[in-house]
């Protein structure tokens, strides 16, 4: 899976502390009670699985079906437990040895279970379990739900984590694989498609018929797919021999060729690199109008959102290009890599979902390395190193008891730290060994289950390395390290002394004795040029020799490759300030990034960070500059906050003019062909000077620049849309208000769309903010897109008092219209309200309305409160100091 994304400056997890008060919330959220029973019985085993279901989304809420698991069964039994849950179950009947035993149901449903008891036992051996059940098509995006475009009604399924037990009685671990045969009865224009292609189709008369599919290779529960009603595909692309097709609602046919092309060139390199063919019989990728996660791998039938796979690449954001092809090649890399070998439980889900982040990365990169997505993936990275500096933070690896548990754990530390992770190793074993011990492992664990250790075992018998101990370290304890670094003279040589502890956002919290074994890369300027160096840190405190002596300065943690801050001494940082030119792009973004850290943890002045900062203001690549703008809104923020409404403005008009230059001399208009870089440069300098710098005229060409656009698409350079957009919302009137509703509605492509509806978030006009909050209870926000429209009202200077309020006051309506994985997002927002009052209101709040798949976030929102708040007390004077003296 690959989660939705929504990147609003505040949504972006930054640094927090810890404060007695967080354990009042944790113990109700934390509490463990005896959780193994959520666990079924080990010696009850699927084989093979044949499910028939009579689904009509257009004529009924309500689906119904049949299904008969063969078993086998360890040992002798008088009752088998199995999954299910908010469905009906009926007719349940046991056939073993030539008898038939009808089972009376009894349902568990703290455990999502029933059982089936029988009133003598079952031997071990072979038995057939039959059951028919019945349900609703959910409007949660889980489970089999209902979905709709237009007029249009649609029935498709969101399995994972453990929501195959709402669509089908079932046995809903990973471990426990099976083969499945789906047979689909619906009326005759429906299209109905599933894992595999079809058997045969079987006329029912009365505009009715039952599509067989073919049956399934071992699957696990969570990986089946089905999609029912009106949908049309694309002409098919063939990679080798796999048929690969674009399935989407009438009227988008113009918008599947990127999606075929990312998928045809991205499954071509991961056949290679994996050094086996594409597991299944066909590839259909669907487009699915209604969707909770951003896509889902599915086997032979992925499916995503519609922004993330119909892409017109004329009109598209480069940005949003790069995201789509990155998230398909991330759901074709799990074909191999979750879906052939399938991680054992839930605990390991970062085994899954680490390695086909990297790998799409890796993959992308390769097919276009004019993207240089491993700039992209900085900013993935930054986010996770934020996070990962909380005391709420968790290790990559978790234990997992409950599915809730299981649905908290899709986020940035399994994601992007684990990918981040699998890059450190990658590069300490070296990329040819590291890809031979991932061809083993796939090869050894087909068509079954692995665990961590698999992996461990297939690296060392790869590189002759004992890779486990340093691999563990990094999986299994939480946080990262601080490496501080300073450069010693002895002997007529240079020597880099380093030291390690753990990094944590909060200045007073106490530094525990975890230790990492640090595959180090520095990178150390000789002369002109600069080479690497590189060495396994295991040690607390050491030193490195330097291969040259004196060098001009020592950077240390060269391409970004390790997932550690460096913290430099101020030699070395005035070092680094006058040699910036001879550092990586990725390298500027990772030191943007560690002084700020280092400055919100109380490791270094906030006006240094200001004063680095600025001295940017002729830096050419776009992703550094990107990189610069979160840390300086969260300047301004807190100046306001602590120093008032005058400071922040006199902060924000210093960044507007330190890059006004920079954006006039590359204009609103492009030159001809021009290249992408200059193209994102001029979106990143429109967004430090128009949003966080606030210049009024800029303001006010973007509202003029925004109206032409809405009138015709073509006006205006297609990178700069989403800040024109967001610019011209904030000083807009209803007028407009009403046209970026018109303009969401007639979009002809699903970007456009998101962008106008998420642009009704970003308006400052008091009335204005009440009616995009009252939009979130209506139709006219799809469920997949409520809570990211509520995070960029919390995340709206303006909105965020309101929006709070309104979220308390229609919390129950919300609540529902939110689905439990994207229901963090709002609440990861939360800090932008920032005074200490509405601190403990949250606090409560959540106290008398717990989340279960929020707790984590809840905790760790109210931890990024207590560091916001304690930020501002302890730089206001320096800050005051700065913006005076600017
Ligand atoms: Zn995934």
């Amino acid at each position: 899976m690959r989660a939705a994304k929504e990147s609003c400056v505040a949504t972006k997890r930054t640094r927090r502390t810890k404060t007695k008060r967080d354990t009042a919330q944790r113990p109700r959220a934390a509490r463990k009670p005896a959780l193994r029973a959520h666990r079924l019985a080990p010696d009850v085993r699927p084989g093979e699985v044949d499910v028939r279901v009579e689904v009509d989304p257009q004529s009924s809420s309500a689906f119904r079906g049949e299904v008969v698991h063969r078993l086998q069964l360890d040992r002798r039994r008088r009752s088998i437990e199995l999954h299910a849950d908010d469905l009906v179950l009926s007719g349940a009947l046991v056939e073993c040895g030539g008898r038939k035993l009808p089972g009376r149901i009894v349902r568990h449903p703290e455990r999502e279970t029933v059982e089936i008891r029988l009133a003598e036992s079952l031997p071990p051996g072979a038995a057939t379990l039959r059951l028919a059940f019945r349900g609703k098509l959910r409007g949660d995006l889980r489970g089999l739900y209902a979905a709709s475009a237009g007029e249009r009604r649609y029935a498709f399924t969101q399995l994972e984590a453990p929501d195959a037990r709402r669509f089908f009685p079932c046995f809903d671990e990973p471990a426990l694989k099976a083969r499945f045969k789906i047979s689909v009865t619906t009326a005759s224009g429906n299209t109905v498609l599933s894992n595999n292609p079809v058997e045969k189709i079987e006329p029912l008369g009365r505009g009715r018929k039952t599509v067989h599919f073919r049956r399934t290779p071992p699957l696990s529960t969570y990986l089946l797919a089905l999609a029912v009603g009106e949908l049309v595909a694309s002409e098919p692309v063939h990679c080798g021999d796999t048929e690969i097709r674009v399935w989407h609602v009438p009227g988008k046919e113009r918008l599947t060729a990127f999606g075929l092309d990312a998928a045809r060139e991205t499954l071509a390199r991961l056949e290679a690199y994996f050094d086996l063919p594409y597991p299944y019989e066909k590839l259909d990728l669907v487009a699915v109008p209604d969707f909770e996660a951003g896509a889902m791998e599915n086997a032979g039938a992925v499916f995503f959102r519609e922004t993330l796979l119909l892409v017109d690449p004329e009109s598209a954001t480069l940005s949003e290009k790069k995201r789509a092809a990155e998230v398909i090649c991330h759901e074709l890399a799990h074909m191999w890599y979750g879906d052939l070998v399938t991680m054992a439980w839930w605990d390991d889900l970062w085994l899954n979902e680490a390695f086909a982040t990297w790998m799409a990365f890796h993959v992308v990169d390769a097919w276009k390395p004019e993207w240089k997505m491993w700039n992209d993936f900085q900013h993935h990275r930054a986010a996770a190193l934020g996070l990962d500096a909380l005391a709420e933070t968790h290790p990559i690896y978790v234990k997992v008891r409950t599915p809730n548990e299981a649905t908290q754990n899709f986020d940035l530390i399994t994601y992007e730290k684990g990918a981040s992770v699998v890059r450190m190793i990658e590069r300490f074993l070296g990329a040819e060994t590291f890809r031979e011990g991932v061809r083993r492992y796939i090869r050894a664990h087909q068509e079954a289950n692995a665990v961590a250790a698999d992996l461990w075992s297939a690296l060392a018998e790869a590189s002759g390395q004992d890779v486990e101990p340093v691999v563990r370290a990094w999986i299994e304890q939480a946080g990262f390290p601080l490496l501080r670094l300073r450069r010693v003279e002895r002997d007529g040589r240079s020597w880099l002394r380093f030291q390690q502890e753990r990094f944590l956002s909060n200045p007073s919290a106490r530094v525990n004795g975890a230790l990492w074994p640090v595959p180090w890369v520095g990178r150390v300027a000789a002369g002109e040029s600069t080479r690497t160096l590189r060495q396994l840190l295991t040690r607390r405190r050491g030193e490195i020799e330097l291969p040259v002596r004196g060098p001009r300065f020592v950077y240390g943690n060269a391409e970004e490759g390790g997932f550690y801050r460096p913290l430099h001494d101020a030699g070395e940082l005035a070092a680094l300030a006058g040699a910036l030119d001879a550092l990586a792009p990725i390298e500027r973004m990772g030191l943007i990034g560690h002084q700020w850290a280092a400055a919100r943890a109380g490791h270094a002045s906030v006006d240094g960070f200001l004063g680095l900062a600025l001295a940017f203001t002729k830096e050419r690549d776009p992703d550094v500059l990107v990189a610069l703008r979160m840390p300086l809104e969260l300047c301004a923020r807190s100046a306001g906050r602590s120093l008032g409404a005058a400071a922040q403005a006199a902060l924000r008009a210093r960044v507007a003019r330190a890059f006004e230059d920079a954006f006039a001399a590359s204009g609103w208009e492009p030159a001809p062909r021009e290249r992408d870089d200059d193209r994102l440069r001029r979106a990143a300098l429109l967004a430090l000077v128009g949003e966080v710098g606030e210049a009024p005229e800029l303001i006010a060409e973007a509202r003029a620049r925004c109206e032409a656009f809405i009138a015709d698409r073509r006006s205006l350079e297609p990178n700069l849309a989403d800040a024109v957009v967001a610019l011209a919302a904030r000083g807009g009137d209803e007028a407009l208000f009403e046209r970026f509703l018109a303009a969401s509605r007639e979009a002809k492509t699903p970007q456009d769309q998101r962008r106008f509806l998420l642009g009704v978030g970003a308006f400052a006009e008091p009335a204005l903010i009440a009616r995009a909050l009252e939009l979130t209870l209506t139709d006219a926000v799809g469920t997949q897109d409520v809570a990211l429209l509520l995070t960029r009202l919390v995340s709206n200077r303006a909105a965020s008092e309101p929006a709070w309020a309104f979220w308390k006051r229609r919390w129950a309506k919300l609540r529902r219209r939110m689905p439990p994985m994207l229901v963090t997002r709002p609440i990861e927002a939360l800090p932008a309200l920032g005074t200490r009052a509405h601190r403990r209101d949250v606090a409560a709040f959540f106290r008398a309305n717990p989340v279960a798949t929020g707790a984590r976030a809840v905790r760790q929102t109210l931890e990024q409160f207590d560091l916001n708040l304690a930020f501002d007390e302890r730089v206001k004077g320096e800050l005051g100091r700065w913006i005076g003296e600017s």
